[in-house]
């Protein structure tokens, strides 16, 4: 396989803090209709990782090429319109707005909240609702205010947001943090419904969540990667076992 068929293919990756290279010289590919977990201690350079992808922080060097096309030097909202899409560890949902209201405004047309109210409910915005709603399962739950929605519901509307957009990449970090046991087999199951189609990296520490989800496993430690591969091999590499399973 050349480089070009991946969906994302990361060269040489490096940010630098003051002279400290949380990403240093990093290189990952993830293909098409993958499910890719990175796994890795604290501190090991995943949230930046995906802050570096998404355009939230800038490369010191190196490459990060979205089918095909480089993508650093692109500003933020220019990778979102090209098809990124990033779920952020603390959900940003407007919680006095509907769920509806809150997928209704993350549809392309209407990304501004304003501008998005005044916007007629065309059929179209309305049937992309409802097959997001289905997807996140939250259909029954449209006209709700979003701040009654349980944590976990919360997660989802937000994963929704995203879905609105129909991003080709989805980026999300520790999506099942504060879940409950039924919630994150649910979130298992949508992230593996998602991942057709199109890309999903997940940052992710519980270990039986992963092995539920992973195609590839990309173990991080020191803004590098330590190693690479399926869930079996990496729990049984030694090195992996030494600086992160074995705590
Ligand atoms: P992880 O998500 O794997 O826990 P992070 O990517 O959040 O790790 O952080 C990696 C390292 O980079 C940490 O040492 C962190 O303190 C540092 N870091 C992250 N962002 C910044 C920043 N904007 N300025 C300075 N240091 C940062
Ligand atoms: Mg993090």
């Amino acid at each position: 396989m050349s480089n070009t068929d991946f969906a994302v293919a990361i060269e040489d990756l490096t940010v630098s803090f003051d002279g400290f290279k949380a990403i240093d010289n990093l290189t990952l590919y993830i293909d098409k209709n993958e499910l890719r977990v990175i796994i890795g201690p604290n501190g090991a350079g995943k949230t930046t990782l995906l802050d570096l992808i998404c355009g939230k922080t800038k490369a010191s060097s190196g490459s990060i090429k979205f089918r095909n096309e480089e993508l650093t030097g692109l500003d933020e909202h220019i990778r979102v319109r090209r098809g990124i899409g990033r779920k952020f560890q603390t959900p940003s949902i407007y919680e006095n707005l509907s769920v509806f209201q809150n997928l209704e405004v993350s549809y392309p047309a209407g990304r501004s909240v304003f501008g998005a109210l005044a916007f007629k409910r065309t059929d179209e915005v309305k049937a992309r609702v409802q097959v997001v709603a289905e997807e996140i399962g939250l259909a029954d739950a449209l006209e709700m205010e979003s701040g009654l929605l349980s944590h976990g519901q919360k997660q989802w509307l937000e994963i929704g947001m995203l879905l609105m957009q129909e991003p080709e990449l989805l980026m999300l970090d520790e999506p099942i943090a504060g879940m409950s046991a039924r919630e994150r087999e649910l979130t298992a199951e949508l992230l593996k419904r998602i991942c057709k189609g199109r890309s999903v990296i997940v940052i992710e520490h519980d270990m039986e969540f992963v092995k539920q989800i992973a195609h590839k496993v990309t173990v991080m430690h020191q803004g590098k990667i330590l190693a690479e591969g399926s869930m079996e091999a990496v729990q049984a590499d030694p090195k992996v076992i030494d600086v992160y399973l074995g705590h």
